[in-house]
């Protein structure tokens, strides 16, 4: 019996359970597997709503599926460090690589260079995103478009400057037509410094586009001034003990509104990308890729 098959089953049980289904009707539909759903909002912007079962050959999975195939759309994820994408948000990247319509992008803010390791990190990091399975032209680390107006260095000591950070996304989203956006949460996950300053300078990036389309008349009557600020969602920052729980977490985390579980092949493909990140996979990481909650399960918030 493989490490995976004893939380695999117990998700399977909690999540029929969190969906109503009795012990009789999980047994009679057989094998499931998991995945979220997007659902449009008024506004026209897409959001991940519902964590579903998708159940095989049966009425709710063709729902759910006509409904992912309406969904389009550009995604953003902003992180801090290389690795951060597969430590902490695998299984939302993982969710939404399945989806045709969707673009993802990535734009990692600093190179990591803390130990000095910066260059070979770079490398990693591509090599991580490339085995997560995002397209490497799509993912953006350090120098991006050279439109950083500050270096973001690594440091847990270091915040960042909000306004810097906004106004590189601005750029982003404006080049890419980006109509949502992923980040850490006001916590940070880990409380690192780098991660929570992502989310105070997307705090920001309202104030940030407001003003610029006020400040530049040229502007007003582009294409641009139609533009809304993306919908922001910040990924839920847990207590310790929640955060090692692994896919148990889905005690506390199944009722959640926004919430993306990775299946057993996803969680495989997850401690590949951590894999990549040679100069940081030290005996600690070993251990998070079985232990974290992050490889299995991404819960997010709405930033208001
Ligand atoms: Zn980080």
């Amino acid at each position: 019996m493989s490490t995976f098959d004893v939380p695999s089953k117990a998700l399977m049980i909690v999540l029929s359970s969190a969906a109503g289904l009795t012990a009789e009707k999980r047994k009679q539909q057989g094998q499931q597997e998991l995945f979220y759903q997007f659902s449009r909002k008024s506004q026209g912007y897409f959001s991940f709503n519902v964590l579903a079962l998708r159940l095989r050959d049966n009425k709710v999975h063709r729902q759910q599926k006509n409904a992912l195939t309406r969904s389009n759309g550009n995604v953003l994820l902003i992180i801090a460090h290389p690795d951060d994408e597969c430590m902490f948000f695998g299984p939302l990247l993982l969710k939404l690589l399945q989806e045709p319509k969707v673009n993802i992008y990535v734009i990692c803010l600093s190179s990591g260079n803390f130990n000095g390791l910066g260059s070979s990190r770079k490398r990693e990091f591509f090599k991580s995103c490339t085995a997560l399975g995002l397209k490497e032209e799509n993912c953006f680390i350090e120098d991006i478009f050279n439109l950083a107006t500050c270096q973001f260095l690594d440091n847990p000591l270091e915040e960042w400057p909000k306004e810097s950070i906004a106004e590189l996304v601005f750029e982003f989203i404006k080049k890419y037509n980006i109509n949502l956006i992923f980040t850490f949460d006001e916590k940070g996950i880990s409380g690192h410094l780098n991660h929570r300053s992502i989310y105070y300078g997307l705090r920001n990036l309202d104030f940030f586009m407001k003003s610029f389309f006020s400040n530049n008349s040229r502007f007003l009557i582009k294409k641009l001034s139609q533009k809304e600020v993306p919908t922001v969602l910040t990924l839920t920052s847990v207590s310790i003990f929640r955060k090692y729980i692994g896919i148990f977490d889905l005690l506390f985390s199944a009722h959640q509104e926004r919430i993306c579980v990775s299946s057993a092949e996803q969680v495989s493909v997850i401690r590949k990308a951590m894999r990549a990140h040679h100069s940081q996979y030290v005996w600690f990481r070993k251990l998070y890729v079985y232990f974290s909650r992050y490889v299995y399960i991404n819960t997010f918030t709405a930033m208001k």
